[in-house]
């Protein structure tokens, strides 16, 4: 039995009464005043600090659908391309297909982990050679919440009038330049995910930025009903909607979101202070080229065996020995099975911080102590 797990939820304590507001009314249902609020709260929290003037959030039952209707919105179909970051969450991705499109994988630069903007130029030079047209999209990701080169991912975007969605399921609460991930693309993905910086035991947000947009979400995640007084359909709909149940849970958890970042970070810090002199093994410590500040949903560590005298396997079973959870970091989608005929544009280093890497625990649910616990076993290992 594992005591100390890698990220668990964590229960504010006025989720309840949200949940118990739903029952009261009998709005057990898709949509309903908790979905209002929750997307308004979300929106409130985001403005504070966005990268636009506006911002329109739409609740959905997971991340994954949150991508996928926001290729839905930029017309993504067969026989068109999109670039995805590799080192990333199969969700970042699979939507590409289901839109019977192609992923093309970009790899990482060291700096983030995030995506390599020297590489996409490349990519996406090569693919206009290749297939005589652009990319339709470009998917970044903020891996374990560390901002990336956003900035300059944006410029080359623009650059060829291609749009951005930001995988930003990792990032909530982290900032580039002061502004929120998720915030400055076309679209940006969030997840409430059990495992995520606050949940609703499953759900995830589309980030917009004009009303339309948002109301046209909204309309291709109910079935996509026209308005008729009958049941009429003029495109493919999908059943995306996030339960007035669950976005109960979520407006629980946003009157805690601040502390859970807070205490995430707080963790991150006290990982690297005490971890510092360790031979062989590195803290995660996001760079870029604009002020950061990494949510640090996950802390990482790359695990040098020639250093550390042992490797990431052998560090992980130890610590499951000692009933405490770890997980090897993402394995980039270049080198999955099922993208083994994608197009990619690769440098190694997704692929070299997966051989090393290793997540280990965070979140509200662990304490200081365990923290100070946890290191100490990496030590005396
Ligand atoms: C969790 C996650 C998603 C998908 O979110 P779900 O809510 O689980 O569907 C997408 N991308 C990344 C990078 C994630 O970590």
């Amino acid at each position: 039995m594992i005591k100390i797990w890698l990220s668990l939820a964590h229960m504010g304590g006025a989720e309840q009464r949200f949940v118990q507001s739903a029952f009261d009314s009998n709005w057990v249902a898709p949509l309903g005043p908790n979905v209002d609020g929750f997307e308004h709260d979300l929106e409130d929290w985001l403005s504070k600090k966005s990268a636009q003037p506006e911002t329109h959030v739409v609740a959905l039952s997971a991340g994954t659908a949150a991508v996928h209707l926001a290729l839905i919105m930029l017309g993504v179909g067969p026989g068109d391309e999109v670039i995805c970051q590799s080192f990333t969450f199969a969700a970042s991705a699979n939507p590409i297909r289901y839109q019977g499109a192609t992923p093309v994988f970009v790899d990482s630069e060291e700096d983030s982990w995030n995506m390599d903007p020297v590489l996409l130029k490349e990519a996406i030079e090569d693919r206009i050679r290749k297939t005589g047209k652009k990319p339709k999209a470009i998917i970044p990701v903020y891996l374990y919440g560390y901002p990336g080169r956003i900035y300059e991912i944006l410029k080359i975007a623009e650059s060829y009038g291609i749009p951005v969605v930001e995988d930003s399921a990792e990032a909530m609460g982290s900032l580039y330049d002061g502004k929120h991930c998720g915030t400055f693309g076309k679209y940006g993905v969030m997840s409430f995910n059990g495992n995520k910086m606050i949940t609703t035991s499953g759900g995830g947000a589309l980030i917009c930025h004009s009303k339309e947009e948002a109301d046209r979400i909204k309309f291709y995640a109910t079935q996509a009903r026209e308005k008729f007084p009958y049941y009429q359909h003029e495109v493919i709909g999908y059943n995306y909607r996030l339960s007035n149940v669950s976005a109960g849970i979520g407006r629980g958890q946003m009157m805690v979101v601040d502390e859970h970042i807070a205490h995430h970070r707080r963790l991150h810090y006290i990982y690297k202070e005490l971890l510092k002199d360790v031979p062989g093994i590195t803290v995660m410590e996001p760079k870029a080229d604009a002020p950061l500040e990494s949510n640090f949903w996950l802390t990482s560590i790359l695990i040098d065996p020639k250093g550390y005298g042992h490797t990431y396997q052998e560090l992980s079973a130890y610590l499951a020995d000692k009933e405490v959870e770890t997980r090897p970091l993402w394995k980039p989608m270049h080198l999955q099975p099922v993208y083994a005929d994608a197009p990619s544009y690769v440098n190694g280093v997704s692929e070299s911080k997966f051989k090393l890497g290793l997540c280990i625990p965070s979140g509200p649910m662990v304490s200081e102590r365990e923290v100070e616990m946890i290191v100490s076993y990496i030590k005396s290992f």
